[in-house]
C-alpha cells in the first residue's frame, strides 16, 4: 500500500528534524572505501541500484511487495513509487564516488 511507505517516509523525516532519530551520520573514508569495493565486487541491488543488506530480495526497501519461486527467488515485485521508499538505508554509487577524481569537496550553493 503506497500510503504506508508515503506515510513512513514523512514520519521518518519529521523525526530526523525534531531531533528523535538522528540522522544517518555522514560515510568516513573508510566507509565509501568498503563500499567502493562491495560496488566493484558486484554486490549492488538488481532491484534499486544501491548497496544493502540482502541485496536483490524482497528485503529491498525500494520493493513494496513481491512473490518468490519455490527456489526462493524473486519472480514477481511491486516498486514503491519514487521518493517514497526509504532509501536512508541504502547507499548509492554517487553517494561513495563523489571523491573518487577530487580530493577536496566543495560546498553546496545555496
Ligand atoms: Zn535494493
Amino acid at each position: 500500500m503506497p500510503l504506508d511507505a508515503a506515510a513512513r517516509a514523512v514520519v521518518g523525516r519529521a523525526k530526523e528534524v525534531a531531533g528523535i532519530v538522528p540522522a544517518r551520520p555522514p560515510l568516513t573514508d573508510q566507509d565509501k572505501r568498503d563500499a567502493r569495493e562491495a560496488i566493484k565486487g558486484g554486490q549492488i541491488c538488481v532491484l534499486c541500484g544501491g548497496l544493502h543488506v540482502c541485496p536483490s530480495t524482497l528485503a529491498c526497501p525500494r520493493v513494496a511487495s513481491g512473490k518468490l519461486n519455490g527456489d526462493g527467488a524473486v519472480i514477481e515485485v511491486t516498486f514503491w513509487a519514487m521518493g517514497q521508499w526509504d532509501t536512508s538505508r541504502v547507499l548509492f554509487a554517487a553517494d561513495v564516488e563523489d571523491d573518487l577524481d577530487e580530493s577536496e569537496h566543495e560546498p553546496e550553493a545555496g
